[in-house]
């Protein structure tokens, strides 16, 4: 049996050594929390809570379980990550059925990959149950979906927010990938992303969108273009947790989203990709119907016009 087979079963922490459950919490709603989350929560002793895991949630948790808050929230600083290996490892050696509560997924911007590690150097099993990541779930709870292959070969997670020292990512690269592009804990830095994507390049009326607090009765959105976020962030308040989503396929997202979008531009003259104004201008197109603005569709080309009521594209 290999390193990876004996620590990482994917048979719950049921024996008798100990054991510690990643448990991925999902974006917020309960409903959206796996079987599997579920089942570990009813059996935890012992759970380490992020601050963006749900009340919710937490209502899976026994009421004897012990909770202990070990929020990050904002990024690099508050409770030490050090301290919270020690707490994992030392719950469990006591005997505890000790559950790591994150919001989303685990391994997605979570720190689950060094816990891990920190579990496994101390000797302690670890089983790891996915979640539903926020910057998948959140737009395609308001109908984007991220790789929507009409006009995205594939999508890119990103963090808004380097720490530590650590590089950020190459927005130069991202702006010319052509991936929708997905930034977590992008809020506060919205300003510095938007500049570093125009700067290379990247059409100020690329469709974008940003989600707040996605699957949560506090849930706000707001459809805007990459020249427009920053001041619609302001506009709306919208606050975190946010995604920021940029890309043709928040476009492609309906009717209120596209006309929202457009309407939020400077300009009564929007651009889209031919990607994205071709598939608005077929006959059938769903998203059509909120259209009440001449587009461009591209810098280059002949405008075309995309009228509501009769339905036709020139
Ligand atoms: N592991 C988490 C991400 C943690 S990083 C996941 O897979 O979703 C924290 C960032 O996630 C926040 O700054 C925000 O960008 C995003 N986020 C988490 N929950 C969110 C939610 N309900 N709505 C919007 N963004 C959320």
């Amino acid at each position: 049996m290999n390193m990876l087979t004996s620590t990482m079963s994917s048979s719950p922490c049921v024996s008798s050594s100990p054991c510690v459950t990643l448990v991925g919490a999902g974006p917020g709603d309960p409903d959206l929390l796996t079987i599997k989350a579920v089942k570990a929560l009813r059996r935890a002793t012992v759970a380490l809570v992020d601050d963006l895991v749900s009340a919710g949630v937490r209502r899976y948790l026994r009421t004897s379980a012990r909770v202990i808050e070990v929020g990050k929230r904002g990024g690099c600083a508050s409770t030490p990550q050090a301290y919270i290996h020690k707490l994992m490892v030392a719950e469990a050696r006591r005997g505890e059925r000790v559950v790591r509560l994150k919001g989303g997924d685990p391994f997605v911007f979570g720190r689950g990959g060094e816990e891990c590690d920190a579990l496994r150097e101390a000797g302690i099993e670890v089983e790891v149950i996915g979640g539903l990541t926020a910057g998948i779930a959140g737009p395609a709870s308001i109908g984007i979906a991220v790789t929507d292959r009409r006009c995205a070969p594939g999508v890119a997670l990103v963090t808004g927010h380097a720490c530590d020292g650590a590089e950020g990512p190459d927005w130069a690269a991202l702006a010319r990938s052509g991936l929708t592009l997905v930034i977590y804990m992008g809020l506060t830095r919205a300003d510095s992303v938007v500049s570093a994507l125009l700067a290379a390049g990247m059409s100020p009326a690329m469709p974008a969108a940003v989600i707040s607090a996605a699957t949560t009765p506090m849930q706000r959105h707001a459809f805007c273009m990459l020249g427009t976020l920053v001041r619609v962030v302001a506009d709306e308040a919208l606050s975190s947790p946010a995604v920021l989503v940029i890309g043709e396929v928040a476009a492609l997202a309906g009717s209120v989203a596209t006309s929202v979008a457009l309407d939020r531009l400077d300009q009564p003259q929007g651009w889209l990709s031919p990607c994205v104004s071709e598939i608005l201008c077929r006959p059938d197109a769903p998203a059509r119907s909120g259209f009440r603005h001449t587009l461009n569709r591209g810098h280059d080309d002949p405008p075309v016009r995309i009228r509501a009521r009769s339905g036709r594209c020139r």
